[in-house]
């Protein structure tokens, strides 16, 4: 009988580990991590090896076996099991989900190699004999010469699809012997030739500043040990230069390294110049996102799993690459709201890249120009440390800023003008100069709130200092974490003026008017979300962008991240205030770090730049402190607001989702639960809601929510999990849990 035990966590069906025997055959081969085939009920499901055990160790009554052994190559390290049960267990997910994130499909289905035919001029030839044997075939002389040119294998489908050779000219040229054939596993290299960007320095003087940044970084990667690392740059200060020598560093210590990224339309810039720099240390760059075909995937799993490549650059999802030994995880832009995870498995990629870090005993750097509140909470409590980078590479200066007080505008057109005078004139005068301009719009609020163009006051909730949502169907304004409503008033209830507006202005509006404003020879261009799914759109647009086809950019915030147009001088934000007005306690700080970014991108040529933020509220903090930028300025005020209301980051928020088709027994279930919790209140837990959610309805399924502040989301969690046991919840309605939600829509 056998003598081994093994834990498996099945990849389906079945939330826990269970225990199976291993049959003699296997015994030699199964490791930690290995993918198996297991009998579960009366199906075969995959699962993967957790732990070894002896078989005293675990008793057991009836052993079933594994089938089948899938690959003797493990399909997960013992870091990202240990990772897999962290997430598990923090962000209250099953594992089934924490592994279908963590083990891609082709993985799984254990797809094979692609092999590639490669073609070849034979060695040793005689020239007198080649010519005399191609005399009669032209084409056949042409293929040969092409790849006598080459020097090296060429791809078959290339000569066939790229030089227009046809199959016969290839198979009389291998008949003569003039050529041969060989099969090669081809690597399928993600952005493997599409290197268009004009920048791609491989060479670069660093900066007095960017040095001392370096060497803080270095010092910390030399003590072998777990560290955080925040490294606030300004805009333009060079912070990538500043990572990639502490990526050296840490590739010469023999680690592996993962560079994070936002977007993955950041990825191929980043990835061109990573691949500038480090093919000189014969490093490959492995890039990881969720759009990667199959076998570009398979390839990238590959060459992580064996220890070809060592560097690997993706969005959120690139958190779980097989590294090995991993020394160094960047994450750049740490504050953006795109490494949150929205679906099942909701984890946000910055604090899954810390955790990472620690179980490896690896180095975290956190990159920003504006630290996340998160962030700066940790660093005012010594648990990271900080390097800094106050200065643009070349000195320059930052763009000048423009505050646009739209009430005068507004006063002035009795209605809601979207683009003001002066940003009109000063689009114009950049058509004449043949320079650029981006006019950027901040993302549209779900629902609409009410601002008084007169004053540019906001109704808001008094308990949650959030802003009110107007609803049209009922005419009343809600707020969104509390649940409290009121019948919205037909007056501003600061300055009583009748001149309020509950609507924000789409891209393609903007895009006619601007249009029609400006002179007949200039090209206006929008960029919005749907582009983004045609990513060949999106990367055309950009170019033509960049090569000057485009005048005016008109776009969403995706434009205002990381990239680099140096003849960009204007930089238009049309509604400053909208994020100020969202219904979220983070609106103010995504509005100030938008700002910053997008001035970021005003002058970053030889010319100096300017923006024009259009605002209702002219005084806000997040509009003033941007305007310098004071950037820690910002972070104290807005902390004393997040202290006294006690919102993040000084206590976890917990969203808790019901979802169901009908409305009112939606309603009615998540109120049940409020009263359970206020039955035996959980101690240090402070709980909102239930409150109809600002998209009301997605797919047919109505959504209210409920929202949990505590210190403790692990004693939470265990509290909320006793009660949720018991809770006779009606199986037409699904509830989810969300661990410091970042979405409140
Ligand atoms: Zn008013
Ligand atoms: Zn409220």
């Amino acid at each position: 009988m056998s003598e081994m035990k093994i834990e498996v966590q099945p990849l389906v069906g079945f939330d826990q580990l269970l225990t199976y025997g291993v049959s003699e055959k296997f015994i030699s081969t199964i490791k930690i991590g290995c993918l198996v085939q297991i009998p579960l009920g009366r199906r075969r499901v995959l699962g993967v090896v957790f732990s070894l055990h002896s078989s005293e160790e675990i008793a057991t009554e009836k052993l079933r076996f594994i089938s089948h052994l899938v690959q003797q190559e493990p399909v997960l390290n013992q870091d990202l099991i240990r990772l897999s049960k962290w997430i598990s267990s923090y962000y209250s997910c099953s594992m089934e989900s924490v592994l279908g994130a963590m083990i891609p499909a082709v993985v799984r289905d254990g797809m094979k190699a692609k092999n590639e035919k490669l073609i070849q001029v034979s060695p040793g030839l005689n020239k007198v004999m080649v010519s005399e044997a191609l005399n009669r075939s032209p084409k056949q002389k042409k293929l040969f010469s092409e790849l006598d040119k080459q020097r090296k294998p060429v791809r078959k489908t290339d000569l066939v699809n790229k030089l227009g050779f046809s199959e016969s000219t290839i198979k009389g040229l291998l008949a003569k012997g003039l050529a041969s054939e060989i099969l090669e596993v081809v690597n399928r290299e993600a952005y493997d030739d599409d290197l268009d960007f004009d920048r791609v320095d491989a060479e670069w003087e660093l900066t007095a500043e960017q040095k001392v940044a370096s060497s803080e970084l270095i010092d910390v990667l030399e003590q072998k040990n777990f560290g955080v690392q925040v490294l606030h740059g300004v805009t333009g200060s060079g912070k990538t230069e500043v990572y990639f020598e502490a990526m050296e560093a840490a590739l010469n210590q023999g680690g592996g390294v993962l560079f994070l990224v936002p977007e993955v339309s950041l990825a191929p810039q980043t990835v061109a110049r990573l691949r500038a720099r480090f093919s000189k240390m014969n490093e490959q760059v492995v890039v990881w996102h969720s759009h990667l075909s199959g076998g570009e995937r398979l390839d990238a799993w590959r060459n992580l799993t064996t220890g070809k490549a060592r560097i690997v650059v993706g969005a959120r999802s690139a958190v779980f690459a097989p590294i090995n030994s991993l020394r160094l995880v960047i994450v750049d832009e740490e504050h953006e709201l795109a490494y949150k995870q929205e679906d099942t498995p909701r984890y946000h990629g910055r604090d899954v890249a810390v955790y990472r870090a620690m179980l490896t005993r690896a180095v975290c750097v956190l990159g920003s120009a504006t630290p996340s509140l998160e962030t700066f909470r940790n660093i005012e409590r010594k648990k990271y440390s900080v390097s800094r980078l106050m200065n643009r590479i070349d000195g320059r200066k930052l763009p000048l800023m423009h505050i646009v007080d739209m009430r005068l505008d507004a006063r002035r057109e009795r209605g809601t003008p979207i683009l003001s005078q002066c940003l009109i004139e000063a689009l114009r005068q950049r058509h004449e100069n043949r320079e650029q301009s981006i006019l950027f719009l901040n993302r549209r609020g779900f629902n609409t709130t009410m601002l008084c163009t007169d004053c540019g006051a906001v109704e808001e909730c008094k308990d949650c200092s959030v802003a009110l949502t107007f609803h049209r169907t009922d005419g009343y304004l809600r707020c969104h974490l509390c649940g409290f409503r009121k019948v919205a008033p037909v007056f501003c209830t600061s300055c009583k003026s009748l001149e309020v507006r509950r609507k924000g202005h789409g891209t393609q509006r903007i895009e006619d008017l601007v249009s029609k404003l400006m002179p007949r020879s200039a090209t206006v261009v929008r960029v919005d979300a749907d582009m983004m799914t045609k990513k060949n759109l999106f990367r055309e647009t950009l170019r033509d962008f960049r090569r000057g086809k485009i005048d005016v950019l008109v776009g969403t915030q995706m434009i205002a991240k990381g990239l680099d147009f140096p003849n960009v001088t204007l930089v238009g934000v049309i509604d400053a205030d909208l994020p100020l007005r969202m219904e979220d306690f983070r609106a103010s700080e995504r509005a100030f770090q938008l700002l910053v970014q997008v001035a970021g991108r005003a002058g970053r040529g030889d010319r100096a730049g300017e923006v024009y933020v259009q605002t209702y509220a002219p005084h806000s903090p997040s509009i003033q402190f941007s305007r310098k930028p004071d950037i820690e300025g910002f972070l104290e005020e807005e902390m004393e607001m997040r202290r006294e209301l006690a919102y993040p980051p000084f206590r976890h928020l917990i969203r808790h989702i019901f979802r169901g088709r009908s409305l009112e027994k939606t309603e009615f279930y998540a109120t049940e639960w409020r009263k359970v919790l206020d039955a035996e209140p959980i101690p240090g837990l402070e709980a909102k809601g239930p409150a109809l959610a600002p998209i009301e309805k997605i797919k047919g399924y109505y959504r209210f929510h409920l929202f949990y502040l505590t210190s403790s989301v692990q004693e939470s969690l265990n509290h909320l999990a006793k009660k949720r046991a018991i809770f006779p919840l009606d199986n037409e309605i699904h509830d989810t849990i969300d661990v410091d939600a970042h979405q409140m829509s």
